[in-house]
């Protein structure tokens, strides 16, 4: 099975803004576990920003901008899944928006991924952050991710958020709100009908962006699977097709 695993800020980092070392260990053997199973797993990993902002912050230096952060930020985030990995390798791959929109780079883009599965290497997917120019950007990591399965033909797409799926309305707010197990066509009317969908203390996107993410998918015909990236066990619900425990986008195909 060709999964593509986004690891959402929330799940990575510490209430600090560090990086959480154990969770990482835990996420590393978890891939590992679904690569001995045969799967192909590409990982797209949020967490740089929030790390370089950290960084400067222990400096006692001003905000800088996003880009700078970023390029700050990802040494740290690499090093730290290199660490957790070991003694598998991982691979460092930085996307920008012609990956998606441009044929070539596109074709690059799959074959720098089939090489690293032959190597049982793990590809550590991110945007450009530092050098994608406004309004040249992707935006936000859940989109690269679904746009990333769209472009691999992945047959799922998992999202691993400070949260265990979607809910009829934000549970930080609205304590009466339930989840969703299984949604089974996204239609414009859900945008906005979950809550205002802004993200988390250190999360990006907010759940409009992963239910946006979820609706490119669908309609490349892949599933998405939203799950809590700090649940223990859902590598191995992940492993046995599991997902009663979190919320399932199916596959437009299925719908
Ligand atoms: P990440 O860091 O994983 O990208 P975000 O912080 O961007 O996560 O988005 C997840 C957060 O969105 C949840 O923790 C929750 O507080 C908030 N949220 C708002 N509305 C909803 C909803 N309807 N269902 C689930 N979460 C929601």
């Amino acid at each position: 099975m060709r999964r593509v695993i986004k690891i959402g800020t929330s799940t990575v980092l510490t209430k600090e803004g560090g990086l959480d070392a154990g969770r990482l260990r835990i996420i590393a053997e978890g891939v590992t576990r679904l690569m001995d199973c045969g799967d192909e797993v590409a990982l797209v990993v949020s967490g740089a920003v929030g790390l370089g902002r950290g960084f400067l912050a222990g400096s006692g230096a001003h905000e800088a901008p996003r880009p700078a952060l970023a390029a700050l930020g990802q040494i740290a985030l690499m090093q730290a899944y290199q660490a957790a990995f070991q003694p598998t390798l991982v691979a460092q791959l930085l996307m920008e928006q012609n990956h998606v929109a441009q044929p070539n780079s596109a074709i690059a883009l799959q074959a720098a991924l089939h090489h690293l599965w032959n190597f049982a290497m793990v590809p550590l997917v991110n945007e450009n952050d530092a050098l994608s120019g406004a309004g040249h950007r992707i935006g936000d990591n859940d989109t690269l991710a679904a746009m990333l399965a769209g472009l691999i033909t992945a047959d799922q797409l998992v999202i691993l958020s400070d949260i265990d799926g979607l809910y009829t309305d934000n549970p930080s707010t609205n304590p009466a709100a339930t989840r969703i197990s299984l949604l089974p066509r996204i239609s414009h009317e859900h945008f906005g009908q979950f809550g205002e969908g802004s993200p988390g203390p250190w999360g990006s996107g907010g759940i409009r962006s992963k239910l946006k993410a979820a609706k490119i998918a669908q309609d490349f015909g892949i599933e998405t699977i939203l799950a809590s990236g700090r649940d223990d066990a859902v590598w191995g619900n992940l492993v046995d097709q599991r997902y009663d425990r979190y919320t399932r986008f199916a596959a437009q195909k299925e719908a």
